[in-house]
């Protein structure tokens, strides 16, 4: 089998590869995959330094430790000196890029003040950082305001492209609906971002057919970046009285190299994030992700005295660490693995910009 043989994959072949249980061919993939990331998007990983705004969320899906229906959590909110501080920090660590996470609200207080940290962002760094921005589902005017003050990235996970999985995660009603998380993702790509969704990989009651549904879903959304996790579960959430039915971990991870492979080959020149979840499982989680065909890492900014406050998952890795420490801690780990970093790049994703410059071809 050759690599084209991947571009055009069936249901069936997916489903095939996501239920090998051949350690030597899951690691032929592995291989195969991260050579293809090598040789379309070169030997370097791109960094993008994440802020966690604030742990504050008006929703509340039954998998996430920070869902507003959790009392068992300090809700905090970053002042803007300490976003500033952390955007410096990614400016003078040659990051090239950052990312704004939050939890979810749509109030015109939360709408308004990303929109002054982008603008600022921008002024302070003299335009020399990329902003991506992870604020969850927004009217269509939203998006197109913060993209006009700076952020040309937006990160917003469908995580499950089957709606009947999806509904297993979410209350019933119009702000969790599939159809508005869907409806989100076409209206970032009319106001003009890089647009990246992705899945949780090992949910209870998901089958390799639906993860091959879901490589399906990206190839048809035509994403330009994806981020894709273990599940991992938090103790205070609905999702935890399944945890009988979930897979070892190490089997979440395994499962995680191989979506990460077969999309690296059915979309070469997208950005894969090398997610943070696959750090709890294996130290060097990340790394394995981009030997496999990831080219993105997020090391954490956010200051050690709210860390612990944002934790989607349980045991999220580094939590004492400070911005310096993670950095040192991760270009440590990328060295070992003989990873290289590109500094001072936006790292924007190739398969965006090939589809603009298409599209001015053809104007
Ligand atoms: S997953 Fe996002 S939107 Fe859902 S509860 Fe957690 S932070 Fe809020």
């Amino acid at each position: 089998m050759n690599r084209i043989d991947f571009e055009n994959p069936s249901r069936q072949m997916l489903t095939d590869w996501l239920a090998e249980e051949d350690r030597s061919q899951r690691e032929w993939l592995w291989a195969m995959a991260g050579a293809c990331k090598r040789e379309t998007l070169g030997d370097s990983i791109h960094l993008r330094g994440l802020i966690e705004l604030s742990n504050e969320c008006a929703r509340d899906c039954y998998y996430c430790g920070i869902r507003c229906s959790n009392k068992n959590v300090d809700r905090y909110d970053l002042t803007d000196e300490q976003v500033f501080a952390a955007a410096d920090f990614a400016w003078k660590a040659r990051y090239g890029s950052l990312v704004i996470q939050s939890g979810e609200r749509t109030d015109s207080t939360f709408v308004q003040r990303i929109t002054r940290l982008v603008r600022k962002i921008k002024q302070r760094s003299n335009n020399e950082l990329g902003i991506t921005l992870s604020c969850g589902v927004q009217p269509l005017e939203v998006y197109q305001e913060w993209h006009e003050a700076g952020a040309h990235r937006y990160l917003l996970r469908i995580e499950s492209s089957n709606p009947d999985l999806y509904a297993t995660l979410h209350p019933a009603d119009g702000c969790h609906s599939y159809e508005a998380r869907l409806c989100a993702l076409f209206d970032l790509k009319k106001a003009g971002y890089q647009t990246g969704t992705g899945v949780m990989v090992g949910l209870p009651g998901q089958t390799v057919f639906d993860l091959a549904d879901d490589l399906l879903f990206f190839k048809d959304f035509d994403v330009d970046m994806v981020g894709m996790g273990p599940y991992l579960e938090h103790e205070d959430t609905p999702l935890y009285a399944l945890r009988s039915l979930l897979l070892p971990q190490e089997k979440r991870l395994t499962l995680t190299l191989q979506m990460i492979s077969l999309l690296r080959l059915m979309m070469p020149s997208i950005n894969i994030t090398a997610t943070t979840a696959l750090q709890v499982i294996d130290p060097f989680g990340r790394e394995r992700a981009v030997l496999a065909g990831a080219n993105i890492i997020m090391p954490n900014m956010t200051i050690p005295e709210v860390r612990q406050n944002y934790q989607i998952y349980n045991n999220k890795p580094g939590i004492q660490d400070d911005a310096e420490i993670s950095k040192s801690h991760l270009e440590e780990r990328l060295r070992k693995m003989g990873i290289a970093i590109a500094w001072e790049e936006w790292g924007d994703s190739l398969h965006f910009q090939k589809k603009a410059l298409s599209l001015r071809r053809n104007f």
